[in-house]
């Protein structure tokens, strides 16, 4: 519950990167105080300008908070952020005493702010302005120093500064804190890819090293001059059976790539579900068939209710990858695909699932067969091929397309693989 009310104030800094978390909390956080302190300052009837004063920034950062969250513009915040906090610390600078007040400390608090928000030149750009200011200030206070009131009474003057310092002191350390757990966690994420990239290389030398060998091993056998047409032909098949294999492979291995570089792009167009299943279907059927197993589909849904603004390149792959997987690990029985529409929370959804009655999955490899290389462990794994790529180019493909993909089987007895897409004819994908 808590975790769900701050993801909704904040997102998370996972999610958006910690400098524009910070932008988030930071719009919020003086919003708030700029609230409560109106209402302090109008309760204790102070001046009426320290009361405007702090009515004008909550009425400045609450739009700029609901900007950012929503349209998720952080750069122009960033700047909106800078700049009014500069002007209002000068104000507040001049209302609250000067540097007898606790304003001059937030001076420290904006230039931290600054370092985290921006690079290079922008950041000494700022810093040397708020450098300038502070110097500006001096200058006005040294030369000028009838201009300030002062505080009523000693008393009023130690509570001012002392709060002012349990109120930085507090959201300093919360930030600090915020911090450090956002790279720590960030430094674990980039040592878990270091040790996957090593996985990656050794499995990909293995998965390519294999169709090698057989196309130079066979390409070799070939170049025997009495060969009779039979032999003949059973390696140049073996060749193309391997040519193809490394293909494959390949094909999976710039898919993950794309998908982890985030270059993988979504194409929404109009396209009949029914369409795909029955292409699907028409496809695979002769190599189906030809293993003794028997096929089917099914579409519960009219031709044209079955239209939905999806990927249709990605769908396509979704469910050419699940029945490709089905026809490699089963070897008799049945395999049917197809979809319904199923109603989850309020919203409609298409749900997909491809069951066969092949070797099954036993329930540890279930947890770990979506991620990248792995293959569940099977006796005849050499027989059946397969890089381990082929379920986590799926997963990622359902996720982009806003569904969910999840496996239900039983070791022996067959699987059944489900995925859902979003049912909207005007689906927003983000
Ligand atoms: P692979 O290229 O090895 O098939 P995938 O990512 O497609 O890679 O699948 C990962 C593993 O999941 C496979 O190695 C296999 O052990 C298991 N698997 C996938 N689909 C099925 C299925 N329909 N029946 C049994 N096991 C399956």
């Amino acid at each position: 519950m808590k975790i769900r009310v701050s993801q909704y104030f904040f997102r998370s800094p996972d999610e958006i990167g910690f400098d524009n978390y910070l932008v988030l909390v930071l719009l919020l956080l003086i919003v708030v105080i700029g609230f409560l302190a109106t209402i302090t300052n109008y309760a204790l009837q102070l001046s009426w300008y320290t009361t405007l004063s702090t009515a004008i920034s909550t009425a400045v950062f609450l739009p700029i908070y609901f900007y950012t969250r929503i349209r998720r513009r952080y750069i122009v915040s960033k700047y909106a952020i800078v700049i009014f906090s500069l002007l209002i610390l000068n104000i507040q600078w001049f209302i609250n005493y000067g540097s007898t007040g606790p304003v001059l400390y937030l001076f420290i608090v904006l230039e931290s702010f600054i370092i985290v928000f921006f690079k290079n030149y922008v950041k000494l750009a700022a810093t040397i302005i708020l450098l300038v200011n502070i110097t500006v200030l001096f200058a006005i206070e040294y030369y000028q120093p009838g201009m300030f009131g002062k505080y009523p009474t000693d008393f009023a003057r130690l509570s001012d500064l002392y709060i002012g310092m349990i109120v930085y002191f507090l959201i300093s350390v919360y930030l600090i804190n915020v911090a450090v757990k956002f790279y720590v966690n960030e430094q674990k994420k980039a040592q878990l890819a270091d040790k996957l990239k090593s996985a990656f290389l050794a499995n990909m030398s293995h998965e390519i090293r294999t169709p090698m060998n057989g196309i130079l091993g066979f390409a070799e056998l070939l170049k025997e001059p009495n060969l009779n047409g039979d032999l003949q032909q059973k390696y140049i098949a073996i060749i193309e059976k391997s040519g193809t294999r490394m293909l494959n492979i390949i094909n999976d291995i710039m898919d993950i790539s794309k998908i982890e570089s985030g270059v993988m792009k979504i194409s929404l167009t109009e396209s009949s579900i029914n369409e795909q299943v029955e292409f699907i279907y028409n496809f695979f059927k002769p190599e189906v068939e030809a293993k003794g197993i028997r096929f089917s589909f099914k579409t519960t849904v009219p031709f044209k209710e079955s239209i939905i603004t999806t990927d249709r390149e990605k769908v396509y792959a979704i469910l050419t990858n699940l029945v490709k997987n089905a026809i490699k690990y089963t070897d008799r029985g049945d395999i049917e695909f197809g979809y319904e529409i199923v109603q989850r929370k309020k919203t409609q959804l298409l749900q997909f699932y491809v069951k066969d009655t092949g070797i099954g999955i036993s329930r540890e490899s279930q947890a770990v067969i979506f991620e990248r290389f792995v293959q569940a462990d099977i006796a005849d794994k050499m027989a059946r091929q397969g890089a381990g790529l082929g379920l986590s180019i799926t997963k990622a493909y359902v996720e982009m397309l806003g569904g969910t993909i999840w496996v239900d089987s039983e070791e022996g007895n067959g699987s059944v693989f489900y995925f859902t897409l979003p049912y909207d004819t005007c689906q927003q994908v983000k």
